[in-house]
Formats: structure tokens, C-alpha cells, sequence
């Protein structure tokens, strides 16, 4: 019997031992994959999706090198802000919520980024969550407040703080609980919240019932309760923002453990912050941009993938327009190259460039699996742009060369996702129609009707460009 091609082994930074180890999915073949999603009750800002980006890319990563990734993103469509957003509208919890999902899921695909296997609410797993938090009353790890709340021991789980690498006395500086007014109910400072007992004032008629009374789930055993009913009791990565290390992942362990016995994540990952002015970005500072933002003032989904995935995860982000205008020069480059290689039409045969496009994939792949450094990845590809640029501009190139290195360009972009190969495969059909027709207005001269298409392009936002081979469109930027 043949045995199963062995994997790249990929290398990728565990904030848990704080070193860069190989990964390899529990089950052979196939990643669960568990990333922190959106809390539902405003539009996300491009910090949210700068770590979105970077979880689609690492999703990307671990297919393009022939791994299968089961992803869960939970949506958050309750807390005291989707509340106090319904109570305030008069509406119902899902009124309130559903306009900020369908608009994330649209911020999703501009953003080139692929939807998850499993996208939970919250909302629809609150029998999980109850069935964890008894449990872990019965086990002795959690305990009722006086006002009805339910709090998980931080006492009861001696590693508490591992991820964080935070000592309990640390711990009990920096806690904060979701409910400053139960603060002084707890056992402990830093012990966190599991369900939050109803209070009509706060709640107005939201809540769920629960063996321990009317209330609602805590934030933190949301993404327990989903990730291990959907991806079981052990998976093989969690990502998050670095803000998300404490208290949230380092609640999820203590609780998800102390429910299970074992070991719940084998390697956590954590983006850094996209900064403005040294500062997070971020609702409460009011520095921040939505997608909606940028597309307004022009850009394009792509672009701004681009800008977000281009500084390695581990390093923070500072966001300006001015950067956001080189990402967008940056990818104009690429679809200038891609246009030229499909415009050359020589005859040849096609070994010229063999060595020089293996050579560049080998550096390619050898940036992603080190960490995923994304910057050595791009300067690979840059270096190759360059390169056909010059062979072309030399008229080196022949067709098969520069479908070969076409071909290696979309390759790579399974993973990138920014470069225009779908989109232009799906509206050609009827751009060029159009363009066809506006030639055929010219030829007869019928300058109205051929005015008329040309608008009609560049509404669809290109150009028509008049070269020796005919008119082309060109995407207007
Ligand atoms: P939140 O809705 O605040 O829970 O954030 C959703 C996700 O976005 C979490 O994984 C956060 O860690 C992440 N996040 C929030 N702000 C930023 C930022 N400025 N840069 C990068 N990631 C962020
Ligand atoms: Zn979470």
C-alpha cells in the first residue's frame, strides 16, 4: 500500500510557549481552525478585519500546502452592547442585530475573505453554554453570586494565566470584569463571569431561562460552548487578536479545561494590532475607519486586503491613507504585469523562463511556511515582476512563457487573494460585449451611440485604452 504523501510541515509562532514551532492538525490531514469573530452590534472597523485578513490568510496558507481547515468564526449577537442597542431601537434582539451580520458577511467577500465552514450565533447556542456552566458548578469551578450570577473560580485551575504568562497577583491588577456593577459579588477580583443573571433595568426583556435563573451567557463561554461543539474538544489552532489573549482565550482554557480534562487549543495565534497614531484602533478611541469608509473614498476591497495583509501578523500595523495609496500603487503594478502577459501573443518554446518562475516559487513557499512572512513572500513576488517586466520589455517573453508565469501568479494568489484574475473572468463577458459594440459604433461612425458605451464602461469603472492591437479596458482607479 502507498503511503500518504507526508506535508509540508508548516513553522507559525505559539503565544503559549512563545516560540516559533512546526504545526501539524491532530487528525493527519485536516486543521480545526478557531477564530474569534465579530460582536454584532456596529459596523466592524478595518482593525476587526485587519486580523480577519490575516485568519484568511493562514486558512489559505494551510490549503495551498494540501491541508483540509474546518474554520468556526462565532458571531456575537449578544452582550450589553447588542442590548442596549435593541432596548434603545425598541426592537428585538435579531431586528437590532441583523442589519451589522449582513453587513459584516458583505465586508467579508470585498475583502476577498472566505466565509468559515461554521458562522455560530451565539444566540443559537445557549443550551451548550448552559450545559458547560452546570457542569462546571457541579465539578466545583464555578459558584452563584448573591445576585444570581454565576462565576467561574479562578482558584480552581492552577494554570490559569499560561497563555498570558500573567501571575495571578498581575491577574487581579489587571482584571476587569464585563459587569463592574456584580464586581464586588465575586469570590475574586479576577474571577469572570459565566452567566449574567437578568436585571430588567439593563436587560429590558431579553433573557434566557436557565436552571440558575433568567440571564444571559458571558462573553467568554460563548466561544467555548461553539468551538468545541463544532470543532470538538481539542483543536489545532485559535486565533485572535493580541487583545484577545486576556482575559478572553485565557478564560476560554480555564473554563473549556475544566469542563473537558484536557488540553483545549495546541496553538494559539494572535494578531497585532492595526494603530493609528501609536494607538489602537478602535471604537471607543474613535480613531477608526470602516471598509465602508474606504470604498467610499474610492478604494477597492482588494486594496485594502492588500494593505492589511502586507506586515507580517506579528508586527503592529500604523494605517494611513498615504499607506493605503502605496498598497493601492503596489497592486496596479501586479495588474499592469498580469494585462501584459495576456497581451503577448509570440510564439516560443517556453523553457526560457522555467528555472527563473521554480525558482521563485521556491522562495514563495519557503516565506509562507517561516511564520508566514508575508514580506519576504511579496518581495519574492516583486522581484519576479521586475524580471518580467524587463524579459518583456526586451521582447524575451513568448505566449507559453507568459501563460506559465501567469499561471504561477494565480497559484500564489490562492493564497493572496487580491489579484484580478476571478473578477475579470466574470464581468469580461459583458464588458467586452460592450467594448465590442462601442468599436462597431465608431466604424460606422456612429460617434452618439459609441460616446454613450464608453460611458456606460466607465460608470462600470474602467477605461478604454486605445493601443496598436486594438481597444482594451483598463480598470479605473
Ligand atoms: P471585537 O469585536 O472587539 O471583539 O474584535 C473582533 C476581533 O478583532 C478580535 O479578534 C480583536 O482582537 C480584533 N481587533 C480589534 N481591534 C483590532 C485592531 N485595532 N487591530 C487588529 N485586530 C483588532
Ligand atoms: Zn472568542
Amino acid at each position: 500500500m502507498m503511503q500518504p504523501k507526508p506535508k509540508t510541515p508548516l513553522l507559525l509562532f505559539n503565544t503559549e510557549t512563545r516560540q516559533i514551532e512546526t504545526i501539524a492538525p491532530f487528525d493527519q490531514n485536516c486543521f480545526r481552525l478557531y477564530t474569534c469573530g465579530p460582536t454584532i452590534y456596529d459596523f466592524a472597523h478595518i482593525g476587526n478585519f485587519r486580523t480577519y485578513v490575516f485568519e484568511d490568510l493562514l486558512r489559505r496558507t494551510l490549503r495551498f500546502f494540501g491541508y483540509r481547515v474546518i474554520q468556526t468564526m462565532n458571531i456575537t449577537d449578544v452582550d450589553d452592547k447588542t442590548i442596549r442597542g435593541a432596548i434603545q431601537k425598541k426592537c428585538s434582539l435579531n431586528e437590532y442585530t441583523e442589519p451589522f451580520r449582513k453587513a459584516f458577511f458583505e465586508d467579508l467577500g470585498t475583502l476577498h475573505i472566505e466565509r468559515a465552514e461554521h458562522c455560530p450565533a451565539a444566540t443559537d447556542y445557549i443550551p451548550e453554554m448552559i450545559h458547560l456552566i452546570e457542569t462546571l458548578i457541579a465539578k466545583g469551578c464555578a459558584y452563584k453570586s448573591q445576585n444570581g450570577s454565576i462565576y467561574f473560580k479562578i482558584k480552581s485551575f492552577p494554570s490559569y494565566g499560561r497563555l498570558s504568562h500573567l501571575h495571578l497577583d498581575e491577574l487581579l491588577v489587571n482584571a476587569s470584569g464585563e459587569n463592574e456593577a456584580d464586581e464586588y459579588d465575586k469570590e475574586n477580583i479576577a474571577d469572570f463571569v459565566l452567566w449574567k443573571a437578568y436585571d430588567p433595568s439593563r436587560d429590558g426583556s431579553i433573557f434566557w431561562e436557565s436552571p440558575f435563573g433568567p440571564g444571559r451567557p458571558g462573553w467568554h463561554i460563548e466561544c467555548s460552548a461553539m468551538a468545541m461543539k463544532l470543532l470538538g474538544e481539542t483543536i489545532d489552532i485559535h486565533c485572535g487578536g493580541v487583545d484577545n489573549i486576556f482575559p478572553h482565550h485565557e478564560n476560554e482554557i480555564a473554563q473549556s479545561e475544566s469542563y473537558s480534562g484536557h488540553r483545549f487549543v495546541r496553538h494559539w495565534v494572535h494578531v497585532e494590532h492595526l494603530i493609528v497614531d501609536h494607538k489602537k484602533m478602535s471604537k471607543s478611541l474613535n480613531n477608526f475607519y470602516t471598509l465602508r469608509d474606504l470604498l467610499n473614498r474610492g478604494y477597492t476591497g482588494a486594496q485594502v486586503r492588500y494593505l492589511l495583509l502586507s506586515t507580517h501578523y506579528r508586527m503592529q500595523l500604523n494605517f494611513t491613507l498615504r499607506g493605503l495609496d502605496a498598497a493601492k500603487a503596489s497592486l496596479q503594478r501586479l495588474e499592469d504585469l498580469i494585462i501584459r502577459l495576456q497581451e503577448i501573443d509570440t510564439n516560443g518554446s517556453g523553457d526560457g523562463i522555467g528555472e527563473l518562475l521554480s525558482s521563485a516559487d521556491k522562495g514563495f513557499c519557503q516565506a509562507l511556511i517561516d511564520d508566514m512572512n508575508i514580506s519576504a513572500a511579496l518581495a519574492v513576488l516583486f522581484d519576479l515582476v521586475r524580471e518580467l517586466n524587463t524579459l518583456s520589455d526586451a521582447n524575451c517573453l513568448s505566449q507559453s512563457d507568459a501563460q506559465k508565469a501567469l499561471a504561477l501568479l494565480k497559484k500564489w494568489d490562492e493564497v493572496l487573494g487580491v489579484l484580478p484574475f476571478d473578477q475579470e473572468e466574470t464581468i469580461s463577458h459583458e464588458l467586452q460585449a460592450l467594448l465590442q459594440r462601442r468599436e462597431e459604433a465608431r466604424q460606422t461612425k456612429n460617434y452618439p451611440l459609441s460616446d454613450q458605451l464608453r460611458k456606460e464602461i466607465l460608470e462600470r469603472g474602467y477605461l478604454i485604452e486605445d493601443t496598436s492591437s486594438g481597444a482594451r479596458l483598463k480598470k479605473k482607479r
